[in-house]
């Protein structure tokens, strides 16, 4: 199979290093242009982007030019975008009317009533979105949208319990990494040896996004789920990796092992149809009293699967439990190269 060339929005940002990362030896995708602010157009990958993974910069695109944010045209039709939201909301639409997919971690048109807001194991079907989308606003291409970081582990680990047990209630407190907060972030002073109990705008995303995520598409409209959901988020020193803990309560009666078990049967169509990026196991449940640990845990399934634990008995809801997931892959650049894998194989890159 030829690669479809792709291109990344934001290509030097915290995510965007994630993009350049993951698709470097990608079986479907190869990455041709990448883009940034003027900052850094006009410069090599290398001198304008500050790598912060523990990986290489691979060499090849170490050498390629960042270019501006403007549809040009030789930027490919398929775009990975992780832009700061400031400026997301007009250079995405600017993209899609010139006829490009992209493929966003931004926030702006997330919760837009005809923008698909993917987790492709949790809601795949409301990928149909877009064709309302292109028809009403007219646009030759489309933006297409993953949740928020911390919506993401969250609603992975609540899918199979809404799906088999309907949910009622959902308490969720985060401990948040700081890569989350993008690059440079937050200062050094503000975080070492302490917890910022507020990050703007986050307790609202997670709420909403995992009301549309769980929603049913009806008539080509999202009805968002029922269940009431509260979301305390906090910044912690970690560097990678969102620990969530979490307590629901159901509308039917479940045994701990009935969780445990929609947990571990947990499998949709990203491992149906063999995803690249898709993990085997898109739950991963770990039985030890203190898992699942960002240091010990938040690699895996290469950073791609919801770690769940410490499940036990909740006196104030019903259960309680301990989710984790990595903000940067399964909360972004990985997110959204799922996205786009389940677009290729359900046609919409035709
Ligand atoms: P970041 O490290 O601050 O990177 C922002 C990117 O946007 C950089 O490439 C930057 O280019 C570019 N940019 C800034 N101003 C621009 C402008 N005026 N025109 C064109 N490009 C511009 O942020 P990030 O953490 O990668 O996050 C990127 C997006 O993904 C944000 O919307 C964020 O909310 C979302 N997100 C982040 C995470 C996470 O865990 N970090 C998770 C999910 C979603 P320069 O380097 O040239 O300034």
């Amino acid at each position: 199979m030829k690669k479809i060339e792709v291109g990344i929005l934001g290509a030097t940002g915290m995510v965007g290093q994630r993009f350049v990362s993951l698709l470097e030896n990608h079986p479907w995708f190869d990455l041709a242009w990448i883009a940034a602010s003027d900052r850094s157009a006009g410069k090599k990958y290398a001198e304008a982007c500050n790598w912060r993974l523990r990986t290489p910069m691979p060499e090849r695109v170490a050498a390629m030019t960042v270019h501006e944010c403007r549809p040009a045209a030789h930027s490919p039709q398929l775009l990975f975008a992780s832009l700061d939201s400031k400026v997301a909301g007009e250079v995405e639409r600017e993209f899609a009317q010139a006829g490009h997919v992209v493929v966003s971690n931004s926030s702006n048109y997330r919760m837009e009533a005809d923008v698909p807001l993917l987790i492709p194991e949790v809601n795949p079907g409301h990928l149909a979105l877009v064709r309302r989308q292109r028809k009403e606003r007219g646009w030759k291409g489309m933006i297409v949208t993953n949740p928020n970081c911390t919506t993401v582990g969250l609603v992975m680990s609540l899918a199979p319990l809404e799906v088999t047990f309907g949910l009622e209630k959902v308490l969720m407190t985060s401990m948040q990494a700081v890569s989350g907060a993008g690059y440079p972030g937050v200062p050094t002073l503000d975080i070492m040896g302490n917890v910022i109990p507020h990050i703007a705008n986050e307790e609202e995303k997670v709420e909403r996004e995992t009301h549309k995520l769980l929603g049913k598409l009806i008539d080509g409209r999202v009805q968002p789920a029922t269940c009431v959901v509260s979301a305390h988020c906090n910044r912690v020193p970690v560097e990678d990796g969102h620990t969530e803990t979490v307590s629901v309560s159901l509308k039917k009666k479940a045994s701990l092992a009935d969780l445990i078990n929609a947990w571990r049967q947990f499998r949709s169509v990203p491992q149906e149809r063999a995803l690249p990026s898709a993990p085997a196991h898109p739950i991963v449940v770990r039985e030890e009293k203190d898992r699942p640990q960002v240091r010990l845990d938040v690699e895996t399934e290469h950073g791609m699967a919801a770690v769940v634990g410490r499940l036990r008995p909740c006196p104030v809801l019903q259960f309680k439990y301990v989710a984790l997931s990595h903000n940067t892959i399964r909360g972004a650049a990985g997110a959204a190269l799922l996205n786009a894998e389940l677009m290729k194989v359900e046609g919409y890159l035709d």
